[in-house]
């Protein structure tokens, strides 16, 4: 994907738009670099025309003219654009190394001429001559002392920009992944996580399972209680999920009021296991909202159904053999749990 050429050309555009945006007064976060990377690579012609016209016209590179950059002509890239910056900040760092090596070479370019003005020295020079040679060993050695005090200022402010642009990435790859009302991990990402599984399986024959999850009656609910209410019992039953199974699992919100939870190096029976723990931990807490005023919400229950990984299988056969368990549960009366 990212061979060594293109390598070459992604450095080549890092050190046009670094020094681009630092004219321009735009601060190095993950959005403004996908913004300047694009115009530079010339990939996106629409977003060379609106920020040549910017330019053209005087016009200041405002926080909101940013993000307004970012919106029309970056965001609905993601998450590729996402991972592009990742791949790019990999060459920042290379960039730092490349300036760290000129550094070296700038000081052996000092040492051959000093080993000029020796040989020079041994030729006898009279005093005009060695007035001369001193004169321009002092004025190389200011020089080198010149070109490292601007290399290591140059240094130290862009590893702070690599610091910042990794803090900022490390933010942009967690909200792309996560679902924000329940604060779990979101469909996406589940299924990255499926897919390696997948790929694991198929490599070594380590086998996972899935757990299909549906809020019994969650339309009644809401309609009873209201969807504030409904959206704090979705938070809670997140919670619950997240505390009954491992480290190594993932739970995610699949989509309203529905969630998966993938089980690596679980068997059908573990699988199921997991599914009833889940089940009844729901099943068995009484709902109350507010601190003085308690009000009641009843028991909520949950639908589960579980498949565990067959040969041939990829992402979508593995959920649909789930949900087809899901739908059997339903049918069965609710607030169980169905395998197969
Ligand atoms: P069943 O037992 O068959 O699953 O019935 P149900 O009412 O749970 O299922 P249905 O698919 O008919 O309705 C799902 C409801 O879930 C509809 C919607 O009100 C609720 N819901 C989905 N997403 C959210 C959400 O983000 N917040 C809240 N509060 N409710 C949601
Ligand atoms: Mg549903
Ligand atoms: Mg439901």
């Amino acid at each position: 994907m990212h061979n060594t050429q293109n390598l070459e050309q992604t450095s080549h555009i890092l050190h046009l738009a670094l020094p681009k945006m630092a004219t321009l007064s735009i601060p190095v976060t993950p959005e403004n670099y996908a913004i300047w990377f694009d115009y530079f690579a010339e990939r996106n012609l629409n977003l060379k025309r609106a920020i040549d016209g910017l330019i053209a016209n005087g016009v200041q590179f405002t926080p909101e003219v940013n993000l307004g950059l970012y919106n029309r002509f970056i965001e609905e890239q993601s998450p590729e654009v996402i991972e592009n910056v990742q791949i790019e900040t990999q060459i920042l760092i290379n960039s730092l190394l490349n300036k760290i090596e000129q550094l070296n070479v700038g000081t052996e370019s000092f040492s051959t001429n000093l080993n000029e003005f020796g040989e020079k020295l041994q030729t006898n020079p009279n005093t005009d001559e060695l007035n001369l040679i001193v004169g321009s060993i002092i004025a190389e050695v200011d020089q080198v002392i010149a070109n490292n005090h601007q290399m290591s200022a140059s240094l130290e402010s862009l590893s702070d920009e690599i610091a910042n642009l990794k803090d900022e990435m490390e933010n942009l790859s967690k909200v792309a992944m996560t679902d924000e009302l329940t604060s779990l991990k979101n469909r996406r990402s589940y299924e990255l996580f499926a897919a390696e599984q997948m790929t694991k399986f198929v490599d070594t024959q380590t086998v996972c399972s899935l757990l299909m999850i549906d809020i019994d009656n969650f339309k009644m609910f809401n309609d009873t209680f209201g969807h504030l209410i409904g959206d704090k019992v979705l938070a809670y039953v997140a919670l619950a999920m997240k505390h009954t199974v491992k480290g190594d699992d993932l739970v995610a919100r699949y989509g309203g009021e529905e969630f998966v939870v993938m089980l690596p190096n679980a068997k059908l029976i573990d699988a199921v296991n997991v599914a009833e723990k889940i089940r009844e931990r729901i099943a068995l807490k009484q709902l109350s909202i507010g601190k003085e005023k308690k009000q009641n919400l009843g028991h909520i229950t949950v639908s589960i159904g579980v498949a565990t990984i067959q040969t041939g299988d990829d992402v979508d056969t593995l959920l649909s053999r789930a949900d087809e368990q899901l739908y059997i549960a339903k049918a069965a009366g609710k607030n169980c749990v169905k395998f197969g």
